[in-house]
């Protein structure tokens, strides 16, 4: 009986000083250093370079700054639920985060696609401006909040190719009957000039093209275009990509679940979205003219512009489709507003920086 008193004494102390050691220098008892394991779902084929590949090194990022007590699992389109059920996934818990594009859940959440992009709307520069420091991201994350999740900027291609075509586009009338995957509001616009929009996961592009299930293809820019082998199925590839000038991707945080993270994690978290987004950009920059050469001088791809008033008929159609995204709900048209204001002051400011200098130095 005596000795099992002094067993239990010792236990006692024994805790207590396991306890002291994780007293902290200012004398604050730390939390204890649990593991979090969590799984990321994505919309990308594993390891897609640049859209796969950026969530990877996100979470190795995430993995070493926290010293390994957030370990995050990526998985590819298919694996844990398709592509495009990546939204619901996260949104009722099954997995703790996702990787994917706020326009891919357009059928669900239509106002969602100012957050990834809109045709003829903001630069990748400008996204990151409006999101940032332009009140975008706090809109987002009132938006999703409805939906059970919390979003961070994660990645942007810069301005895309307007896509693959096995014929010349001289006008409007070109479109017309056209079968194109397209996805978004640039796919409405697509339709009201006459073509059929396709929303297809990228895997899936090559043999719907291949097979003749589509007869055109949007997908990214020539890094990706030509890692998809698109120059095999298509012979034109048209710029400039008016469906998305800079899309923003987004990394979806389930909210209970970042309810849960410390503050230190979450700052961690974020830290690492905010890197890859403009990491991934950076890496579009420098590998689509790289991949632009190879695609024209080996592969004898047909790069053609789209013509000015095929480029102007689509923006008009364009403006009529993003003001009719609007519905009756006031977060929508706050976030309409808040979108339409900013991007009437930053083209007014690119005016005199971006594109005089652009022009300033071409000549
Ligand atoms: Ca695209």
């Amino acid at each position: 009986m005596t000795k099992n008193i002094y067993l239990l004494l010792l236990s006692l102390v024994l805790v207590s000083c396991g306890e002291s050691s994780n007293t902290t220098p200012t004398g604050q008892t730390a939390e204890p250093q649990k593991v979090y394991k969590w799984r990321m779902v994505t919309t990308w084929p594993k390891n897609l370079p640049g859209l796969g590949t950026a969530p990877e090194r996100m979470v190795d990022n995430i993995r070493t700054m926290s010293n390994g007590r957030l370990d995050i699992k990526v998985y590819g389109a298919g694996e844990i639920v398709p592509a495009l059920e990546v939204f619901e996934a996260v949104s009722q818990g099954t997995v703790q985060m996702g990787h994917g594009a706020s326009y891919y859940w357009k059928g669900k959440v239509p106002i969602a696609q100012f957050f990834t992009a809109v045709p003829f709307g903001l630069t990748a520069q400008e996204m990151n401006g409006w999101l940032l420091h332009g009140g975008g991201l706090e809109l987002w994350r009132e938006l999703y909040a409805r939906y059970n999740l919390f979003p961070i900027p994660g990645g942007n291609t810069g301005v895309q190719m307007a896509g693959w075509f096995n014929k010349e586009i001289n006008s409007l009338e070109d479109l017309r009957g056209l079968k194109m995957r397209i996805p978004g509001l640039g796919g409405e616009v697509f339709e009201a000039a006459g073509g059929t929009a396709v929303n297809l996961p990228g895997g899936e592009i090559f043999t719907s093209m291949q097979t003749g299930v589509i007869d055109a293809t949007e997908w990214v820019g020539p890094y990706n275009d030509l890692a998809f082998g698109l120059h095999q199925v298509a012979k034109y590839y048209y710029y400039p990509g008016w469906q998305e000038a800079g899309p923003t991707l987004e990394v979806l945080v389930n909210k209970e679940a970042w309810d849960q993270l410390p503050d230190d994690l979450k700052a961690i978290v974020e830290t690492a979205s905010l890197a890859g987004n403009t990491d991934m950009l950076a890496e579009y920059t420098a590998r689509n003219n790289m991949a632009l050469q190879e695609l024209v001088n080996e592969h004898q791809v047909e790069l053609r512009r789209l013509p000015d008033d095929v480029l102007a008929e689509l923006r008009s159609i364009a403006v009529e489709k993003t003001a009719a995204i609007v519905d009756d709900d006031e977060l929508s048209k706050r976030i309409y507003d808040s979108w339409m204001q900013y991007r009437d002051d930053v083209i007014e400011y690119h005016e005199i920086s971006e594109r005089a200098y652009i022009n300033a130095r071409a000549n």
